[in-house]
This record gives C-alpha cells, structure tokens and sequence, in this order.
C-alpha cells in the first residue's frame, strides 16, 4: 500500500541541527558531557522566570482542575486572548482586540496553520536566506512554491536587489525573521521602509494580497536597545507569528500566538482561514494551562544576561582569533564565516576540537556555521582554546 513519500521522505532525514545534536550526545556518553562543546540546538540554556513557576504552582493548587485541564475555545481561552491583546496594545501602542488572535503550540504551530491559511494552488511564498530551515518543509506541504532570496553577505539584511526580482504575480507572501536565526541579524527600519513600500506597490500592480508573515519568536532577544517594530503597524497585511519559546524559555511547553492584523481590508476572512487551517490540521485549543500561565506572565523575559555575556565573549575571542562573525543583534545565534569554502567539511573539521557547529548549508546560504550560544558561560570560556586551535589549524596550512 503506497503511503506518502515526502513525508516517509521527511521522516528518515534528521535535520543537520538535530544529527549534530545526536551526535553530540553520544560523544558525551564517551569522552564526558564536560568535553564537548554543543553549540547545535537553540534551546534556551536560562531557566523560565521566577514567576512562571509561581503561577504554574498556583494554578495547579487554587484553580478548579476540571476547568485548568480542560478544553478552551479552538482559538483560545477568550480571557487569555484579552490579556495578550492589552499587553501588546500597551507595549506598542496597539489597538487590537482578542479577536484577532489564535493561541497556538508555539511558532511552527503558527507558522504551519498561517501558510496553510493562505496557501492556493500555484502560489509562491518568499524567504530570505539564511533562514530557519523548516521554513521549506512548511511551505512546500501546502503545495505552494518556496523562493529563496539570496543572503546579503554583507550586512545580512535583505539583498533588496534580489528580493525585487523574486517578487511576480504569483507570490501570496514572504517570511520575515527578526531577530533572525541563524545570523542574530535585526532588519533594519530602511529596510523595512524599502520592503513594505516595495510590498504595497506590488499589491497595486497585481490587484491582490501579498502578506508578511512575520516569525517572532526572538521579538525580546535584543541586546543593544535595537528596537524591533512592531510590523503590523508598518505594513496592514501582516500576519504576526510569535512563541513563548524563547523569551519565557519555555519551549518545550508549545505556546505561542498568531496575530492577524485587523487593518486588512478581508480580515474577517483571513482570520477565519486561520481558524480553518487550525482546525483542519489538528491544532485546536492549545495547552490550556500554558495558556493561562503565559496570561500571567506577559511582558516579561527570562534573564537574557547569560546570551548577552555569551554573545560578546565568542565574538570578542573569535573575532581576535580571525574568524569573521556577522554581529549578532539579538536571538542567541553566531553566524562565524567557515575557513574553508565548504562549510560541511569546516564542521567536520571542528569536531575534532569536540566543537559542534551546525554548517550553514540548510539555512539556503553556504560558507558559514552556526553557534547556538544559549549555553552556560562556563562552556564558552572552556571552548575558546579550541577555536583558538582551529583557527591556527586552517592558518598553518
Ligand atoms: N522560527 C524560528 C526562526 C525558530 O528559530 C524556531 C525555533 O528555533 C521556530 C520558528 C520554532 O519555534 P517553536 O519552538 O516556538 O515552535
């Protein structure tokens, strides 16, 4: 009996990120978790707010467990998307209601759910390398065509050349992702200017939608007082993606939202497509004692001073060892140019030092690795000799 091969396909190949991981977890069963420098996985290395544990406590001692437990509305528990709309309507000046919002499992839930929302046959949807690469893998299990726009190598902001040229008749969106993972790049507010005027003119020329979706689950990760704007308010069809994941370090809890702007002209039923896509992959009611938590826990971050610390130590010794590192603004990712053209091959190669670097290849861009530096301090200080030892390996020969 035939089955479906993409996904039969999808199932046997491990992301590069996850084989890395693996691999570095039995490396720890052989030579110690002590001896191995893991930079593969973005998993927050702080632990959840104080006060998420004390809300988490309160509601599984005070609160009626049939009600805790049970089932919410399909878009969310109605008081939780109030609080999550007046947080965000008094921290960046919103005017949105509940009714615009869809609790999710996290960012993959939202981003799935907002592509299968808008996906049509023949459609085209845009995204810009270096990317998160399930960006792909959801795209195409629409049917919708993915369209890699070229990394500007120089500054990692959007090849704006190359983006116009990808931008036809058939594109119904593009992904945005800032702070971005892998780079740590924050799109810049001219760029953002030059890409939603683009956008609009587009929209004009062809008589349709194009929409931004834009993936938030970095929002709070910034670390010079970069200001990351709120999109809906620069462009009215955007669609806003976030998760918990990161800024509560709560990943594997699956929380998260998607917003659609109400300023656009269908949003009635752009929203109900949403609620529509949720329903029809399954992803109805999401946890309802997370939801609840985060209701509670709104505006507020892990303490990110561990990726600060982390961020300007790798990139002060790197830099001084004579790697070059694109300068991370936010999220928790380095983005270190390779010192040999095939970035595969440097990662092997840095395996021998036990450092695990994911090769850059499955972002769409090739010639960099990627460090996931939400790790302890500690391992950074004792991985910096071993980058000091790569380095000098590649300078002698
Ligand atoms: N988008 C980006 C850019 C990410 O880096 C990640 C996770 O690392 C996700 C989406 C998925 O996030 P979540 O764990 O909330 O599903």
């Amino acid at each position: 009996m035939a089955i479906n091969t993409s996904m039969e396909q999808l199932g046997k190949v491990r992301s590069a990120i996850r084989d890395l991981f693996e691999y570095g977890n039995a490396r720890a069963e052989i030579i110690g978790r002590e001896n191995v420098f893991d930079y593969s996985l973005g998993n927050p290395s702080v632990a959840p707010p104080e006060q998420v544990k004390e809300t988490l406590l309160r509601l599984v001692t005070e609160e009626d467990p049939v009600s805790l437990h049970g089932y919410t509305s399909a878009q969310g528990d109605k008081t939780v998307r109030l609080k999550v709309a007046e947080d965000l309507n008094q921290r960046y000046g919103l005017k949105i209601s509940p009714d615009c919002l869809y609790m999710t499992c996290g960012a993959a839930a939202s981003l799935t759910i907002t592509l299968k929302a808008l996906s049509c046959p023949g459609d085209e949807f845009v995204v810009i390398a270096p990317f998160f690469p399930e960006y792909r893998v959801f795209i195409e299990m629409t049917g919708m065509k993915c369209v890699v726009v070229p990394a500007d190598l120089e500054h990692f902001q959007i090849n704006m050349e190359a983006f116009k040229k990808s931008i036809n008749e058939h594109t119904k969106g593009i992904i945005l992702n800032s702070p971005n993972n892998p780079s740590g790049a924050v799109l810049s507010d001219e760029i953002l200017k030059e890409t939603m005027d683009f956008l609009r003119e587009k929209e004009k020329e062809y008589g349709h939608q194009i929409f931004v979706i834009t993936d938030e689950p970095y929002r709070e990760l910034v670390y010079d007082d970069r200001p990351v704007p709120f999109m809906t308010k620069l462009y009215r069809d955007t669609i806003v993606c976030y998760s918990f994941s990161k800024s509560l370090s709560l990943p594997g809890e699956r929380i998260g939202y998607i917003l659609v702007s109400e300023e656009m002209e269908n949003f009635g039923n752009v929203y109900a497509a949403v609620c529509g896509a949720g329903r029809a992959l399954g992803f109805v009611c999401a946890p309802s004692m997370l939801q609840k938590t985060i209701a509670d826990n709104l505006g507020i971050t892990s303490d990110l001073t561990t990726y600060r610390v982390n961020r300007d130590l790798l990139y002060d010794a790197l830099t001084s060892y004579g790697y070059d590192c694109v300068y991370p603004d936010g999220a928790f990712y380095l983005f270190v140019k390779a010192l040999e053209e095939d970035a595969k091959a440097f990662a092997e190669r840095a395996k021998k030092y036990e450092l695990l670097l994911v090769p850059s290849d499955s972002f769409g861009c090739t010639g960099y690795v990627r460090l996931a530096y939400c790790v302890s301090t500690d391992m950074v200080k004792r991985s910096l000799a071993a980058f000091k030892a790569l380095a000098e390996e590649y300078l002698k020969s």
